[in-house]
């Protein structure tokens, strides 16, 4: 399918010579090119190398190179890139959610949305960067002739992996906090959306970034994944769980630390007192939004038998109604997804469930008269553990309703699964609400809401549980993790062993009533 036949305009912003200048910066010195595409049409959009070992090793020599100088920046100073980059970035958003469309197919909405993400990290590390990075002078084990004082060393060069979901918010603000830290980047996007991460690192020297800082280099995950770990003193992995391992596993046998954000089947859990016409808007998010293609999406709604058929029939009814195109405007509430094999992915998990018994409400097909990755928002009932997409994330605008008699039957549904990501929780109580939330087995719990209000509390850490991850983004931890602490301590007067040719005995005693007597006026 050509853009011809679906009448779709390419985005002003996004002409030949701009991509071009845009995958200048990616190596790739084999000659190599991977034919990056337009989602909506299939069209070509810009060839984009793909980098050796070699690059990537040259890669890092020049992010290590860069990083030497940029450690030893004041904080405050190197802060300030990032003050100026948030204003760049908020008045060059409509620009990134182009190249964020077109490379990933999601609707305009959450292009946008996704536009924010990287502000919303910048303007929150802004206030909290300086005070975890500064020193802080403790207590040594002699009241006042010891002291130690915990200092944080940057990392070195830390490897970003991201997926295509959120190639923005995953590839620059994951990256934004490990530079604050004193921190060189290298970053692998996928190949399928490099283009808007890649703006995003030009918009941040634009802001005044050391060159050479932040490195991308491009590739097939296997082929770079390797080297990438090898030179890395730190990796911040976002993709599958599948890959989550592999990482993982890496990173263990090269003794350096790793955050893993990974996947989820998360659970949608519906109280009884819950206002059901927010719940149905609630799930039309979680279900469909960005196309079915959020971690933190929901992929089974529990329901109580008494609200089942209220809810399933307004939710049946929205999802039909929604207005699924391609379009480079605001009017679209689902795109496409990213790719025609991500298509065929998720049909193999409708069509699975279904020949297993599953229902179809609504939805099941894809849609290629619309575009060639485009899927109906898919509503499911009779999902069972035997079927795909019973347990394992299906990653599109697919979701199975069920039914529930007690609230702990619904508990124990919700965490009968090996993932641990995110889980809603819908209820007019909130106190009750959090009760059950506070049962259920996720990283993140969004009590009457789906997943917005937990990622975007920036204050919080973020992460996985189970199956879901190691790590956290967000919070103190999301920028302790890129740094190293030193325990720099003095004792200013040798006291702490025998003086010479004292009675170890006496030496003990000394030391063990000394103990008591520190614990007793609560020194130490
Ligand atoms: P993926 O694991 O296939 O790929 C993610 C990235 O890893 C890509 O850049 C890919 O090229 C790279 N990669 C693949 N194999 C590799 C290897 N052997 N070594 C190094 N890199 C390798 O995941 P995906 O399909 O691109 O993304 C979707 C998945 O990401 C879903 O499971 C989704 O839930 C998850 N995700 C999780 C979060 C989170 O915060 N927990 C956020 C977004 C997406």
């Amino acid at each position: 399918m050509t853009g011809t036949q679906l009448a779709i305009t390419r985005p002003a912003t996004v002409t030949d010579a701009f991509l071009r200048q845009l995958v200048a910066r990616v190596p790739g010195s084999s000659g190599a090119a991977w034919k990056l595409t337009e989602v909506y049409t299939g069209d070509v959009l810009v060839e984009l190398p793909q980098s050796t070992p070699a690059d990537i090793e040259q890669a890092f020599v020049t992010a290590r190179e860069a990083q030497r100088t940029w450690a030893a920046t004041p904080v405050r100073q190197r802060l300030a890139v990032f003050d100026r980059a948030h204003t760049i970035f908020v008045d060059n958003a409509r620009t990134t959610a182009d190249l964020i469309q077109v490379e990933s197919g999601k609707n305009r909405r959450m292009a946008i949305e996704e536009t924010c993400d990287p502000p919303m990290v910048m303007s929150h590390y802004l206030k909290r960067a300086a005070g975890l990075l500064a020193p802080v002078r403790r207590g040594g084990p002699v009241p006042f002739l010891s002291n130690s004082t915990e200092i944080r060393q940057p990392k070195g060069v830390v490897g970003v992996i991201a997926p295509w979901n959120f190639p923005f918010a995953t590839g620059i603000s994951d990256a934004i906090p490990a530079l604050m830290a004193g921190n060189g980047v290298v970053l692998k996007p996928d190949n399928k959306t490099a283009l808007s991460p890649l703006y995003g690192i030009r918009m941040l020297e634009e802001a005044g970034l050391p060159k050479g800082l932040f490195q991308v280099v491009c590739g097939e995950g296997p082929d770079v994944g390797p080297t990438l770990i090898d030179n890395a003193d730190y990796v911040m992995f976002t993709g599958s769980t599948a890959t989550g391992r592999v990482i993982g596993e890496r990173a263990g046998r090269n003794l350096i630390g790793c955050c893993l954000e990974l996947g989820g089947k998360n659970p949608m859990v519906v109280l009884d007192d819950a206002d059901i016409a927010e719940a149905v808007e609630g799930a039309v998010f979680g279900a469909f939004g960005n196309t079915g293609q959020i971690c933190m999406h929901v992929e089974r709604i529990y329901l109580p038998e008494s609200r089942y058929d209220e809810f399933a029939d307004a939710f049946v009814a929205r999802a039909k109604a929604l207005d699924v195109r391609a379009a480079y405007d605001f009017g679209p509430e689902m795109g496409s997804l990213v790719s025609v094999d991500h298509m065929h992915r998720v049909r193999s998990h409708v069509d699975d469930a279904v020949a297993k018994g599953a229902t179809v409400l609504c939805g099941g097909r894809p849609r290629p008269d619309l575009g060639p990755a485009f899927f109906e928002p898919t509503i499911l009932e009779g999902v069972t553990k035997d079927m795909l997409c019973g347990v394992t994330e299906t990653f599109g605008p697919v979701v199975a309703l069920h039914r529930y008699r007690t609230v702990d039957e619904a508990v124990a549904l919700a965490n009968d699964t090996d993932y641990g990501l995110n889980a809603s929780v819908w209820g007019g109580n909130i106190a009750a609400a959090r009760a059950v939330a506070a049962r259920v087995e996720a990283g993140n719990v969004n009590i009457n809401d789906i997943l917005a209000t937990a990622f975007a509390s920036k204050g919080t850490p973020s992460g996985g549980v189970k199956n879901s991850g190691v790590g956290v983004r967000h919070g103190d931890q999301g920028l302790l993790k890129y740094t190293d602490v030193q325990n720099m301590a003095v004792l200013k007067k040798q006291v702490m062993g025998p003086k010479p040719g004292q009675d170890y005995g006496r030496h003990v005693e000394r030391v063990l009533s000394g103990l008591k007597m520190m614990r007793r006026l609560r020194i130490r």
